[in-house]
């Protein structure tokens, strides 16, 4: 029999009209197993906490935790998995973008001996094209730059291991890209594939300046590559700006007459010194924000409030 328990860990953030369809498609699924479902509210401020409680209250097995305000997804997602007690743990978005009925499919892989099943969506459909492209770009961007393969196509739609959860568990990094993170020990994966659909009630909470802070967030902590890079640019600016040296200096000997028509070369070395110098100073700006974060030590989240957990 199945004497093995699955924790379904669910972030949520201002989901209230998603989470009777939620529970009425996961519900049918989960009872086959032994299974606790936990969302995590991720501050919501509209009736997301309340929805939850009135499924709470019949059924010990839908738990919360509430944090005190919005931490973000990865937060959320980072707290399910430090209560989640299953064998495997699940996580999945509260929209409806991730259809509860591949569940099956992913314990059976489990079962088989994969350590991390990965719900891999099989078209970008749904997707308008810019997001299509800018995640394509951003994939192969940051496979190129990063020692970690990161599988593309994957959300944080998953099952995890127990091993693969207490992994995750211990790492104290305060920068969670939790699609790398999870890759990165090398888990034994695979996959099951799925038609995504579109959200169900609400709005996206990444839009496109999030989605490039979340990018740029999974690069910078995957890779000191773009550290390479800067001093990459600043060797081949030095290269261009000691040819130019060279230039002007043989120029002002061997055509003095001619020479005083100097102004576009100044202003094309100024700036082109200009843009290379804020550039590297930019990257490495990215690398120090993430030192003093990581100095500093706060904790990830504050819960507020837990219900049916402890
Ligand atoms: N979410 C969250 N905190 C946030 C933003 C989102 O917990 O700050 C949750 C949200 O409720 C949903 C999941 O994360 O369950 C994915 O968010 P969303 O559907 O907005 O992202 P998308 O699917 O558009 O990438
Ligand atoms: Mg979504």
């Amino acid at each position: 029999m199945n004497n093995f328990l699955v924790s379904v860990i669910i972030p949520v953030f201002n989901e209230e009209k998603n989470i009777q369809p939620l529970l009425k498609r996961l519900l049918p699924i989960v009872k086959k197993y032994n299974y606790e479902i936990i969302f995590v509210n991720d501050g919501s401020s509209d009736n997301t906490v309340n929805e939850i409680k009135k499924y709470g209250q019949k059924n010990q097995k839908i738990k919360l935790l509430s944090f005190q305000r919005n931490f973000g997804h990865q937060m959320a997602l980072t707290c399910g998995y430090q209560y989640a007690k299953g064998d495997c743990v699940i996580s999945l978005d509260a929209d409806l973008q991730d259809p509860p009925e591949i569940i099956p499919q992913m314990i059976k892989k489990w079962l088989a001996g994969a350590e991390i099943v990965y719900a891999k969506r099989e078209k970008r459909d749904v997707d308008p094209f810019f997001k299509k492209m800018t995640a394509q770009f951003f994939y192969k961007l940051i496979n190129f730059l990063s020692d970690v393969q990161i599988p593309t196509d994957v959300a944080d739609f998953r099952l995890l291991d127990r091993k693969a959860v207490e992994f995750l568990n211990t790492l104290t990094e305060q920068s969670r890209f939790l699609r790398g993170l999870v890759a990165w020990p090398g888990f034994p994966a695979d996959y099951v594939y799925f038609k995504r659909e579109k959200r169900l009630a609400g709005e996206t909470h990444y839009p496109f300046s999030k989605m490039f802070n979340f990018a740029l967030e999974g690069i910078v902590s995957f890779s000191t590559k773009p550290l390479r890079l800067a001093s990459y640019l600043g060797f081949i600016s030095a290269v261009i700006g000691f040819l130019g040296i060279i230039y002007a200096i043989v120029g002002k000997i061997f055509l003095p007459s001619y020479w005083v028509t100097g102004w576009t070369a100044i202003f094309v070395g100024i700036m082109f010194m200009g843009g290379v110098q804020l550039i590297t100073i930019g990257i490495i700006g990215e690398y120090i924000s993430k030192i003093y974060k990581e100095v500093q030590k706060r904790p990830w989240y504050l819960i507020k409030e837990k219900y049916n957990i402890d």
